[in-house]
């Protein structure tokens, strides 16, 4: 397969997965609307209701990201610089457009964006043993200076 070819397949995985992503996006619009209608039932069905509600708007978070993601692809494909890395501007190789045809870093980027993002978070730990006084959490803490 050469790359004209590719990009062909590439564009009809994407559109297809926009077309699903789109409907799921709306499906779970609607049931959001129903939500906020105004319940009769006590508190135990409330609780139950948000909790669920929660997990449904994580999860269209992630397909709205997904879907933008897709939507960036496909007009980089209108205007010829798809599957180029963002960072460095080779080609990514098609093996990881086959597997992420929305990916817009090459592998060695994409690792060296993550591994920045991973170091982040974890210099949060000597602000939590300060901070928060609850005795699990020292405990732990103690564990963690030893
Ligand atoms: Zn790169």
């Amino acid at each position: 397969m050469n790359r004209r070819q590719l990009m062909t397949k590439l564009r009809q995985i994407l559109l297809r997965r926009r077309d699903a992503l789109r409907r799921s996006l709306s499906g779970e619009l609607r049931r959001f609307n129903a939500w906020e209608e105004p319940t009769v039932g006590d508190l135990a069905d409330d609780a139950l209701d948000t909790d669920y509600g929660a997990v449904n708007s994580q999860l269209a978070q992630a397909e709205s990201r997904e879907l933008a993601s897709i939507e960036t692809a496909l007009t980089m494909m209108q205007e010829g610089s798809y599957g180029k890395c963002d960072e460095c501007g080779q080609d990514i190789p098609p093996a990881r457009l086959q597997a992420l045809p929305y990916a817009t870093h090459c592998v060695n980027c994409q690792r060296t964006s993550e591994s920045r993002e991973r170091s982040t978070p974890a210099m949060d730990w000597s602000r939590l043993r300060n901070s928060d006084s609850s005795e699990d959490l020292r405990l732990d803490s103690y564990e963690f200076i030893s």
